[in-house]
């Protein structure tokens, strides 16, 4: 512990993000990442990796249900779901509440983060580790997508942004090699950032996603801790009927699954984006 009152983002140059800690709970360089756990007061506790913000207890229930239910439930038979990242397993927990999912795979780079989250955020991913359906890997997710002859119906990608050891996961090699293993009628979903303060890290995920999947969209998430405005998820299939799931269907298919943010109405209004956004697509994508 120290004595350190605040802690700042360091994400975006231009700006801090500082954060008042009521506690320092945990610093660390993990070898891969350094990592620290601070409590504050308006967002519970608050995991960063080398200065960015990756999951606070308060607003995780936004990023991940969103990134999980929206592909969940768009899908007609999602049974084989892998996760690229995701260290905090809040994104785990909310895939697992699919019935309809018989396996999920997390490949994850850092072990302690995963460690470390299992110890300190056992109030929203607990049930995870409790899961005979739940296996995590050990691994870099772009060697694992290069290698592994298993194959997916649904592949989320929570990575940390683009720089460091979560560069990889937004180059077009990577997202060939996720198209090679993922099952007809199949979706992707990647984290893209928030296109207001990262206009060019969301071009080149559109721009290469484009290159690769049929159908490449993004739809849109607003979570409080990732500063600066809409967050884009980045959405991928070769099958168009997946942006099209009518509205009843959609509610079937998480009838049962408690949420906080999801709603079926929403999901069809998440792919409506404000003009900026729309245009700093349309021109990545030619
Ligand atoms: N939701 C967060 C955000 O948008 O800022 C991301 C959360 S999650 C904790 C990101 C995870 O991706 C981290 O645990 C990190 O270790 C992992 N990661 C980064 N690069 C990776 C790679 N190449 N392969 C697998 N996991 C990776």
């Amino acid at each position: 512990m120290t004595d350190r009152k605040t802690v700042a983002e360091t994400l975006h140059e231009g700006i801090r993000v500082t954060f008042e800690a009521e506690e320092v709970l945990y610093e660390e360089a993990t070898g891969h990442h350094r990592l620290a756990l601070i409590r504050n007061r308006l967002f519970g506790k608050v995991l960063m990796l080398d200065g960015a913000v990756q999951v606070t207890s308060a607003d995780e229930f936004m990023y991940h249900e969103m990134m999980a239910h929206v592909p969940l439930t768009a899908h007609a038979d999602p049974k084989d779901v892998l996760i690229i990242g995701g260290g905090d397993c809040g994104l785990a927990e909310e895939v697992l509440k699919h019935r309809r999912v018989r396996s999920l795979t997390q490949v994850e780079i850092d072990a302690s983060v995963v460690e470390f989250s299992r110890e300190h955020f056992a109030d929203f991913n607990a049930p995870v580790f409790e899961d005979p359906r739940f296996r995590v890997e050990i691994a870099d997710g772009a060697a694992f997508a290069a290698e592994t002859a298993q194959r997916f119906d649904v592949i989320l990608v929570d990575s940390t942004d683009p720089t460091g050891p979560g560069a990889v996961l937004f180059t077009r090699d990577f997202y060939a090699d996720l198209k090679r293993i993922l099952r007809p009628g199949g979706i992707v979903v990647t984290q893209n950032g928030v296109p207001f303060l990262q206009p060019a890290e969301f071009q080149t995920a559109m721009r290469g996603l484009s290159s690769v999947f049929a159908v490449s969209r993004c739809y849109l998430v607003a979570v409080p801790t990732y500063f600066g405005g809409h967050m884009t998820l980045g959405w991928s299939s070769d099958d168009t009927a997946t942006l099209d799931v009518p509205e009843n269907l959609l509610a079937e298919r998480s009838a049962g699954i408690d949420t906080r943010y999801y709603t079926p109405a929403h999901h069809r209004a998440a792919f409506a984006l404000p003009r900026f956004i729309e245009t700093l697509r349309s021109e990545a994508i030619g």
